[in-house]
C-alpha cells in the first residue's frame, strides 16, 4: 500500500516556512510523542539553520514512559535539541516550555523586546491545542488543512513571549512505509477504507509484538492469536463489529481498534524506540 501525501505543496510550503523562520527567535517543533521519528520533517534542521529549536513531544500522556525517556536522552545526545515531554493540554506542563524559550533567547525576553516564537509540525501532533493553552484561550483552528500560514498574528503571552497565532505546516516523511504506517496508527494521516484495514493489521501485529499484555487485558483474549488477522477478528467479536451474515466486519473492527488504540484505552504505547528505522 502507498498512502499518498499532498503533491505540489511542499515547494511552497518550504519556502514559506524558511521566511517564517528568518523573522522569529525560537521553534517550536510539535512531535508526537509516540512516533517522534516518523511525525517529524527532516527538512526542519536545515530550514531553521542555528535557530534555537525545542522539541515538543507532545501527548506524553499516552505515550511508554521508558520509551520517551530514551527518547529524550537520544534527541539531546544526537542533536543537541532539548526535547521536552508534555501534553499540551496541561496549563502546568506546559509551562515548562515558556521558561524553556526564555532560556534559550536570554538576550530578549522583555516586554519592548520579547521573545519571538513559533509552532511548528505536521498536521494531528496537537500544535493548535498547544498554541490555545499557551494563549490561555482559543486562537488557533483545531485540525487545519495542509497549507501553511503566510500572515501569521503575534499573540502576546504577557510573559516576554509573542507567539505565531497559527502554526507552520510542515509535512511528514511518506517515501518510508513503515514511519506511514505509524502516522495512520496514531491518526496523523487519513487511510482509506481499504488501506483501514490494512492500518488495522499493522496496528494489531505490532500490539502482538510488543504490548501483547495489553491486548489481552484489553479484549481478555485469554490466548493471543499468532496472525494479526486473527486478532483482528477476535477485537471484532469482542466490539460487536459484525457483519450481516455474523462474521467480523473487518474494516469496522480495524476502525474500532485503531479508534482505541488512539484514545490510549489498551495503555500508554509508544509505535518507535530509538535507533529503529
Ligand atoms: P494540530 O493539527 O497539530 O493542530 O493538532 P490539534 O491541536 O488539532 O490536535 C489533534 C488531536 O490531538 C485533537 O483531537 C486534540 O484534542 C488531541 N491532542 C492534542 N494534544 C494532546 C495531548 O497532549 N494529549 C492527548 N491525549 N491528545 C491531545
Amino acid at each position: 500500500m502507498t498512502i499518498q501525501w499532498y503533491p505540489g505543496h511542499m515547494g511552497k510550503a518550504h519556502e514559506q516556512i524558511s521566511e517564517l523562520i528568518r523573522k522569529i527567535d525560537v521553534i517550536i517543533e510539535v512531535l508526537d510523542c509516540r512516533l517522534p521519528a516518523s511525525s517529524a520533517n527532516h527538512l526542519l534542521a536545515k530550514l531553521r539553520g542555528d535557530k534555537p529549536c525545542i522539541k515538543v513531544l507532545n501527548k506524553n500522556d499516552l505515550a511508554d514512559p521508558a520509551i520517551t525517556k530514551a527518547w529524550v536522552r537520544t534527541f539531546e545526545r544526537e542533536t543537541g535539541v532539548r526535547a521536552l515531554p508534555l501534553s499540551a493540554k496541561q496549563h502546568r506542563e506546559v509551562n515548562q516550555l515558556i521558561k524553556l524559550c526564555r532560556r534559550l533567547v536570554p538576550n530578549r525576553g522583555k516586554p519592548e523586546w520579547p521573545v519571538r516564537a513559533m509552532v511548528v509540525g505536521i498536521p494531528n501532533v496537537g500544535k493548535s491545542t498547544l498554541i490555545n493553552t499557551l494563549a490561555g484561550k482559543c486562537m488557533a483552528k483545531v485540525g487545519d488543512k495542509p497549507a501553511i500560514t503566510t500572515s501569521a498574528q503575534k499573540i502576546d503571552l504577557h510573559n516576554g513571549i509573542t507567539l505565531c497565532d497559527t502554526p507552520g505546516l510542515l509535512w511528514p516523511d511518506m517515501s518510508d512505509q513503515v514511519a506511514s504506517y505509524r502516522l495512520a496508527t496514531s491518526g496523523a494521516i487519513g487511510a482509506s477504507a481499504i488501506e483501514y484495514i490494512n492500518v488495522g493489521l499493522f496496528a494489531a501485529e505490532f500490539m502482538m509484538q510488543r504490548y501483547r499484555e495489553l491486548l489481552s487485558t484489553r479484549y481478555k483474549l485469554t490466548d493471543v492469536p499468532d496472525s494479526a488477522a486473527d486478532v483482528l477478528e477476535q477485537i471484532g467479536r469482542r466490539l460487536g463489529c459484525l457483519a450481516a451474515g455474523g462474521g467480523v466486519d473487518l474494516q469496522r473492527a480495524a476502525e474500532a481498534f485503531l479508534r482505541e488504540l488512539r484514545a490510549g484505552k489498551l495503555g500508554r504505547v509508544s509505535f518507535e524506540e530509538p535507533g529503529e528505522s
